[in-house]
């Protein structure tokens, strides 16, 4: 049985040592934190299609699907210009099975997610778990999976190359309550300040994913709450209004950033460990699944005996590339093209969001570049 250990137990590293075991190869899965304080996180994630396809060849998604919040329609809208788009079920590519499930998407909260994740795991013989202690390498490992964040010492000690260029723009999220919007209703709101997420959590509870320049943020951070309320009621559109707060807001800064190469050795980088990017669209936590994806499926592939173990991590490497750079590329493109309001880049945008409201084929090919990623648009 080929072996693997994987550092770092994440959201990506968790998911990446169940795969590996779930594909045929022996576990174990380190990380300097228990298992209370790696659930512990107030963090809501947007799911894709691609996230759902992985979760459910890996038998989550049935016990996820409880504490899975849909959202049915994405409304996109220019704050500058003032131009708003709508995406449904019906925009999603013809190979993601909308018949089955309309959802644009899903949004999943890190505790709940967590805990499905850490009891699968502790049911898996074939993993073994180690929590709460600093993490050593071992040797004699086939393959060695580096899932231990953007400052991984892991891919330090392997030497791997690693780019990071920080964002002007940071990052606050919190969970509020809201009026104004359906409870299946998600929003990307491009404010010259920077994107705006708006993801419904059932009922009217929202988690915000709010970017704007992080002195601002780490100010906003600081305010009571019913200063931060007012606050925000600014920030948000008329129809959006906000009652409570249900969490406290947290900042944080934001960088694009890639290792290169993605292997040295037996050792592959997955999630953030290898990318970084802005969390306009959600992509970043999908990216990081579709990484675990390729693994799993090169994982079944040596078990098969169709592929030499050693062969394995330049395998990986070759094969995630494209999709990581397109990603990282399309929403660094996004946050430059709509976080102002430069009068030469305004009728671009107007144009942009008329094709898309007036051609389904462009909806189509958007949304399914969102969704499945860049790459699975490409016929296989
Ligand atoms: C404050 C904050 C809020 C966020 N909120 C959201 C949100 O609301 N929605 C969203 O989509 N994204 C959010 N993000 C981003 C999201 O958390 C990441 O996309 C996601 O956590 C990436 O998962 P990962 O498993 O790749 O890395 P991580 O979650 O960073 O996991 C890395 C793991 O490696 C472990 N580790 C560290 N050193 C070692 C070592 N030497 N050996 C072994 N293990 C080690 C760490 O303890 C950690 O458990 C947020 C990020 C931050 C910082």
């Amino acid at each position: 049985m080929p072996q693997a250990q994987v550092l770092g137990a994440g959201p990506t590293g968790s998911l990446a040592a169940l795969a590996l075991a779930q594909a045929g190869w022996r576990v174990q899965l380190d990380d300097p934190l228990t298992a209370e304080a790696l659930a512990n996180r107030s963090r809501a994630y947007a799911l894709t299609h691609s996230s759902r396809a992985l979760l459910e060849q890996l038998g989550l998604w049935s016990a996820l699907l409880p504490h899975l919040a849909p959202f049915r329609r994405l409304e996109l809208c220019d704050r500058a210009t003032g131009d708003q788009i709508s995406f449904t079920g019906a925009d999603l590519p013809r190979s993601s099975p909308r018949a089955t499930d309309p959802a644009v998407g899903w949004i999943l909260q890190h505790q709940p997610w967590m805990q499905v994740l850490l009891q699968a795991l502790h049911q898996q013989p074939a993993v073994a778990l180690q929590l709460g202690d600093a993490a050593q390498r071992r040797s004699g490992m086939d393959l060695v999976v580096a899932a231990d964040g953007h400052r991984s010492p892991c891919r330090q000690a392997a030497g791997l190359r690693h780019w990071s260029r920080p964002y002007r723009q940071g990052c606050l999220t919190v969970q509020v309550g809201l009026r104004g919007s359906a409870p299946d209703q998600a929003w990307e709101l491009f404010r010259p300040q920077g994107p705006f997420a708006v993801l419904p959590l059932g009922g009217q509870a929202f988690q915000l994913v709010w970017s704007a320049p992080l002195a601002e943020l780490r100010r906003l951070e600081q305010l009571e709450p019913v200063a931060f309320l007012e606050a925000l009621t600014t920030a948000l559109p008329e129809t959006l209004q906000p009652e409570v707060l249900l969490d406290q807001p947290r900042a944080f800064p934001l960088a694009l950033e890639l290792a290169w190469p993605l292997h040295r050795g037996p050792v592959v980088l997955v999630g953030e460990t290898a990318h970084r990017s802005h969390p306009v669209g959600g992509q970043g936590l999908n990216l990081c699944w579709r990484d675990v994806q390729a693994l799993h499926q090169l994982a079944q592939r040596v078990v098969a005996g169709r592929l030499a173990a050693r062969r394995l991590p330049r395998r990986y490497a070759r094969r995630r590339g494209l999709d990581i750079v397109m990603v990282l590329l399309a929403t660094d493109a996004l946050v430059r093209l709509f976080s102002n309001r430069n009068p030469l880049l305004l009728p671009l945008r107007r144009w942009a969001l008329a094709a898309l409201g007036r051609w389904p084929v462009l909806r189509r090919l958007s949304l399914g570049a969102m969704t499945l990623g860049p790459c699975g648009l490409l016929p296989r």
